[in-house]
Formats: C-alpha cells, sequence, structure tokens
C-alpha cells in the first residue's frame, strides 16, 4: 500500500509515453504520404519561404538545416531554417511544414503574447537545466547536514524541475496551434484549396499531437514525483 500513488502515477507515465510514441508515428505516417503528394504551388520549399516572407513584406533569412524533420524559425536572427528534405521539395508535406514555420516568423513579427510567453518559458527551462547538476549536489549535501528526516530536498529540486517543463509543455500548445492556423490562412492565400488543403491539415493536427502528448507525459511525470513527495512527507 505504501507506495500504491506512485504506482499509478507511473501507470499513468507509462500509458502517455505511449500516447506520445503513437503521435510520433502518426506524424511521420502523415509526413511520408503527403511527401509524395504534389502541392499545386509550384515551387520548392525554399522558393515557398521566399515568397511568403516577399507578400507579408517581412525580411527573414531563409538558409537550409540538417537533420529530420528539423524546421525551425529562429528568432534570434529571424531565420527560417528548413530541413534538407524539405528544401528542394514540391509536396504538400514540405510547403505545410514551412508555412508552419513562417507562422512562427508572423508570431515574432506581431510580437503575439503566447509567443512571448513561450520564449520566456524555454529562457527559464534552459537556465533551470543548467542548474539541475549544482542543484541535486547542493541538496544531497545539505541532506547529509541536516541528517534529518524532514522532507526530502532533492524531491522538492525536482519537483521544481518538472514543474518548469510541464509549464513550457502547456504554454507551446496555443503558440503551435496558432503557427498552424496562419500557415493554414497563408497557403489559403496563395490558393491551396480542397483536397490539397486538407493535407496540409492532416500534416499539421498529427504535428499539434505530438506536442499535446509531449504536455501529458510532463504532466504524469510531474504528478509522480509529487506522488513521491506526499509519500516522504507524511510522517
Ligand atoms: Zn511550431
Amino acid at each position: 500500500m505504501l507506495f500504491l500513488g506512485y504506482y499509478i502515477c507511473g501507470g499513468i507515465v507509462l500509458v502517455t509515453i505511449l500516447i506520445s510514441l503513437f503521435a510520433q508515428v502518426k506524424v511521420h505516417s502523415a509526413y511520408n504520404k503527403y511527401q509524395q503528394e504534389a502541392s499545386p504551388l509550384d515551387m520548392t520549399g525554399v522558393q515557398l519561404a521566399h515568397k511568403l516572407a516577399q507578400d507579408h513584406h517581412m525580411a527573414l533569412t531563409i538558409r537550409s538545416t540538417s537533420g529530420h524533420l528539423s524546421d525551425h524559425f529562429d528568432p534570434r536572427d529571424n531565420s527560417i531554417n528548413i530541413s534538407h528534405d524539405n528544401v528542394n521539395s514540391k509536396s504538400i508535406a514540405a510547403h505545410a511544414i514551412i508555412a508552419h514555420e513562417f507562422g512562427h516568423a508572423l508570431q515574432h513579427e506581431e510580437n503575439y503574447m503566447p509567443y512571448k510567453v513561450r520564449q520566456a518559458t524555454v529562457k527559464i527551462a534552459s537556465f533551470v537545466s543548467k542548474l539541475l547538476i549544482p542543484m541535486i549536489i547542493l541538496a544531497i549535501l545539505l541532506e547529509i547536514f541536516v541528517l534529518m528526516g524532514v522532507g526530502n530536498i532533492i524531491l522538492y529540486v525536482y519537483v521544481g524541475i518538472y514543474a518548469v517543463s510541464f509549464i513550457v509543455s502547456l504554454v507551446t500548445l496555443p503558440v503551435e496551434f496558432n503557427a498552424s492556423k496562419r500557415a493554414k490562412k497563408a497557403l489559403a492565400e496563395m490558393g491551396v484549396s480542397g483536397e490539397n488543403a486538407n493535407g496540409v491539415a492532416d500534416v499539421l493536427n498529427a504535428a499539434a499531437m505530438t506536442y499535446v502528448a509531449a504536455m501529458l507525459v510532463n504532466f504524469a511525470y510531474l504528478l509522480r514525483i509529487l506522488s513521491l513527495l506526499r509519500f516522504f512527507s507524511r510522517d
């Protein structure tokens, strides 16, 4: 009975990890499917990025980046970084992903509040991850010195870390959904409609599910560590 809550939370963690794996499989299958289908816009990924920037009067740097599905917008130098698979691709999948990254560029340009909040929380999370090892060492030393059963300092450190991860994954959701909404709109304005628009939506919705799954995993980890904390602070 002692660790029942902990085991239940462990089970929840397992379920969320399975959901997350399922979402990863879905995103890859949607991507592979629509990579075979040509976009009605006869242009490569790079050309599409330039066209979007031009049509919206934005000065963006467009470059290629290594890795599979590693496309991203970098606010530090206002650049859209396109993965090798998508650079020269004229597929629905490539266009959906590039338009999504362009959606982030628009969010940055417009100072869209959820985007700013997300950027701030990512900075906090990377700061926390740098502090991780020193904090744990400090917590161990403190416990050795204090040598009392008063709570578990390491657990508090972990609760803090998991809480930050959860908050980052939570504030990521509105930002990602909004970038996809902007992507669909931008492509529709260029004449992508009907079946093609459905393909774009399939790719972007599958990608969105991976963010929802990541948030669930983070939530489950937080629950699990909170159940441990509750157990140790009971006596
Ligand atoms: Zn995104």
